[in-house]
């Protein structure tokens, strides 16, 4: 992180939030949303917040660095000192930055424009008075460390590093939704690139059991303990799913019963959905990534439910998903082995190009599909994190 404490002045970190300044009347609600999420990730109630920037004066631990780094809504991020504006004192505290490094450049920027000197001005005088301090040299172009400088007004943010957030919005100002997540590495994806819209994503897993006396620590329940870390809280519903998918291998036509069960889940998932209050299903489908996921059997296994089915992924290539979730820390939990979908689900020549219709018929030939579903809801284990 940013340089050790020398003292006198105390470590505050410093957010910023590129989109919600975009958001016009509703700025007022994303900024709420904001303060009240990082508040709660920091442990603190006071943020401070203009403009787009919050200020929150703790230093934080190296677990709350990592979650900022694919925090909803940050855009970036820095552990920064405050000093009095005056370009001697930024220029001892970018001289004790400096130290240790062979090259430098100072990097300026002025929030508050009644300062007298100009960014380019304040760069040439601190960084002259940094020279005089400590014999380095300035190197605009590859400088072994810049020394970020913003000017607020009576004091100024130093720092010598700044880090990216994912951007978006905070979780809570967009419309809850129910994600379906499988031990995959697209479905942890999926849900976190909703919670980056702005959507509190509760999680929902079909289990290969008939019942879920208790989950002990499987990769599904690690993988929404990593999302909702960056939650900040959320809700795993686990159904046992065993008896719908024997009576699908029992009563459909192989070729079709990989689509009959997606559509099954769907279906369970829209109850959970409607008990609580969530607006929409999210699934890590992308298309053609496998046999049941053409566009047409997307269709035709989205046809359902009434909610709409929103599939983040949908025009992303395997890698593109694969990057995301080293960075937001699925990755390595999803590549462990799981016993997901049974193999018998899945015929020989499942049907590329299905409609609705055709596996509504399907369907009809599965007596009381409908209250085995809803049974199975019923027998959910449900865990708060
Ligand atoms: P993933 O990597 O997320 O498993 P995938 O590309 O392997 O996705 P499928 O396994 O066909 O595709 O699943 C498609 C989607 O269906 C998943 O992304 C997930 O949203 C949902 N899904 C599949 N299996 C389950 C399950 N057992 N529980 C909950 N959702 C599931
Ligand atoms: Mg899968």
């Amino acid at each position: 992180m940013a340089y050790k404490n020398h003292g006198a002045v105390s470590n505050m970190l410093v957010v910023h939030s590129g989109e919600i300044v975009l958001k016009g009347k509703n700025r007022g609600r994303f900024e709420r949303q904001m303060r009240r999420n990082l508040a709660r990730l920091l442990g603190t109630r006071r943020v401070e917040s203009a403009g787009g920037k919050y200020i929150v004066r703790v230093d934080p631990t190296p677990e709350q660095v990592e979650i900022l780094r694919v925090f909803p809504g940050v855009s970036k991020f820095y552990v920064a000192k405050e000093v009095e504006a005056d370009v001697d004192a930024l220029a001892e505290a970018a001289a004790r930055i400096v130290r240790g490094a062979r090259t430098f450049k100072i990097e300026a920027r002025r929030s508050d424009k009644s300062f007298p000197l100009t960014s380019l001005e304040i760069n040439r005088e601190v960084g002259r008075r940094v020279v005089e301090k400590t014999g380095l040299y300035v190197d605009l172009k590859n400088p072994d460390v810049t020394v970020y400088i913003d000017v607020l007004g009576k004091t100024a943010l130093v720092t010598n590093r700044i880090e990216r957030g994912p951007g978006g919005l905070p979780v809570g100002v967009s419309a809850p939704v129910v994600a379906l997540i499988s031990g995959g590495i697209d479905s942890p994806v999926a849900a976190w690139m909703m919670m980056k819209r702005g959507c509190p994503v509760t999680l929902v897993h079909f289990l290969n059991a008939t019942t879920v006396m208790h989950m002990t620590e499987n990769k599904i329940v690690r993988l929404a303990r990593r999302l909702f870390r960056i939650q900040l809280e959320g809700t795993l519903h686990v159904v046992p799913f065993a008896r719908v998918q024997s009576l699908i291998i029992k009563h459909v036509d192989p070729r079709y019963r990989t689509l009959v069960y997606r559509r099954s889940m769907l279906r369970m998932a829209e109850i959970i959905a409607q008990n609580v209050g969530a607006k929409a299903l999210v699934t890590g489908d992308s298309v053609g990534q496998v046999a049941s996921q053409t566009v047409e059997n997307l269709h035709a296994v989205y046809a359902a439910v009434e909610l709409p089915v929103l599939p983040p992924l949908i025009g992303m290539n395997k890698e593109e998903t694969v990057e995301i979730a080293q960075r937001i820390g699925t990755y390595e939990i999803s590549k462990e082995p799981y016993d997901d979908c049974c193999v018998l689900l899945i015929g020989k020549h499942p049907e590329t190009r299905a409609t609705p219709e055709r596996l509504e018929r399907e369907e009809e030939k599965i007596p009381n599909i409908r209250e085995v579903e809803a049974a199975a809801v019923d027998a959910a284990k449900i865990l708060r994190f």
